[in-house]
């Protein structure tokens, strides 16, 4: 993805879930860099998890975070697992 290197500020955001990708998308094209780690590819619509049967998962429920953040030239996303001594 596009770097944002005049950018002063870098902003890191853990997690991709509700808040996470909200921040992100407020962010987008501003004049700051964003970093938007996940340990998953995609975000989990948790409240249509009610709707599923035991033991499966459909794709419904979640949405590809690079498709929603890809078109902001400002971000890069990583794919890993935090913990707490990060
Ligand atoms: C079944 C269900 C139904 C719900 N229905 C509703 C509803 O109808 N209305 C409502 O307002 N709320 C509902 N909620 C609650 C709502 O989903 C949560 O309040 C909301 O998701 C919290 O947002 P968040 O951004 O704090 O965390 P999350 O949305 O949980 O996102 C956390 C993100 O961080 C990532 N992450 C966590 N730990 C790590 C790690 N160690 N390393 C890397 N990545 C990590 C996860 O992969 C996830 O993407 C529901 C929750 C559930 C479980």
């Amino acid at each position: 993805m596009g770097d944002h290197v005049g950018a002063k500020t870098l902003v890191v955001i853990l997690g991709a879930g509700f808040g996470g990708l909200e921040a992100a998308k407020k962010l987008g094209g501003e004049d700051v860099r964003v970093t938007v780690i996940d340990r998953t590819n995609y975000h989990l619509f948790q409240p249509l998890l009610i709707r599923s049967r035991p033991g499966a998962f459909a794709g419904r429920h979640r949405a590809p975070v690079r498709a929603v953040l890809s078109k902001f030239k400002n971000m890069e996303l990583f794919w890993l697992k935090f913990n707490r001594s990060m």
